[in-house]
């Protein structure tokens, strides 16, 4: 009982973590700026290189961590080679090639190539032409095309699963430390922003004074609509995962 309660905060965590990092809402130190200026304004510098901007950009190709990035890809690729594959394939008997290590070597390196590819990846998007080369290659070691998906799906949540533990946790002990030192503590974190309650009562006052013009109108329903269709995408993206996870029994 213990030990399933556990493992579903764990996957709750992840998951959180997985629609943080699609939507850049992650707590890297630009958003926290942008949160909370009164705390954060003016020290947003990466605590692992300590010498660029932490934006979610820059967490996944920080210089500090690229030895990192490509462990983790190791690790995904003995995945692939020594599970999922020997798990899926019709013809036992075939061999992995060292062609097949090549493609995933050069298609782990176009991935870590950029922090927008890296994002893709963990959502499991890629582009046709590397799709279509995904099932190619997968279909020489003995995988058919329906397989061929499930494993590139296992592969993507091992990949975020890995990025998660490996770069945001140890990045999250670390900014933990310096914050201590910065003397930025709990309870200020936990207190509501003095400079937003300012401007909500502000926003509040002029709402009240001046009459809601036409444009004005419009505008707040294109943000709603906007709010509404980023809200839909996003329901739709997890309930493809969700219930793909319950149907690769994961
Ligand atoms: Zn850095």
């Amino acid at each position: 009982m213990g030990n399933s309660l556990n493992t579903s905060i764990k996957q709750n965590k992840e998951r959180a973590f997985g629609i943080k990092l699609m939507h850049n809402e992650l707590p890297t130190l630009d958003n926290l700026e942008k949160r909370r200026p009164d705390i954060y304004l003016g020290k947003t510098t990466c605590v692992m290189c300590q010498n660029e901007k932490e934006t979610l950009d820059h967490l996944l190709s920080c210089k500090y961590t690229e030895e990192i990035r490509k462990q983790i890809w190791k690790s995904t690729t003995k995945k692939i080679i020594e599970n999922w594959i020997p798990r899926h394939q019709s013809n036992k008997k075939i061999q992995i090639s060292s062609h097949f290590e090549d493609f995933l070597k050069n298609l782990g390196d176009n991935t870590l190539l950029l922090s927008k590819n890296i994002i893709n990846f963990c959502l499991g998007l890629c582009d046709t032409s590397d799709s279509k080369n995904w099932d190619l290659q997968l279909a020489k070691t003995g995988i058919t095309s329906g397989k061929a998906k499930i494993i590139f799906i296992k592969t993507s949540q091992f990949f975020i699963r890995s990025l998660r533990k490996h770069i945001w946790n140890p990045r999250c002990e670390k900014t933990q430390l310096w914050e201590k030192e910065m003397g930025i503590t709990r309870i200020q974190k936990r207190s509501r922003n003095p400079d937003a309650t300012k401007l909500k009562s502000q926003r509040i006052r002029t709402l009240n004074k001046r009459p809601r013009g036409k444009k004005e109108k419009l505008n707040q329903d294109q943000d709603h609509n906007r709010k509404n269709t980023l809200e839909n995408i996003r329901m739709t993206i997890w309930h493809w995962i969700k219930e793909g996870k319950k149907w690769l029994n994961m």
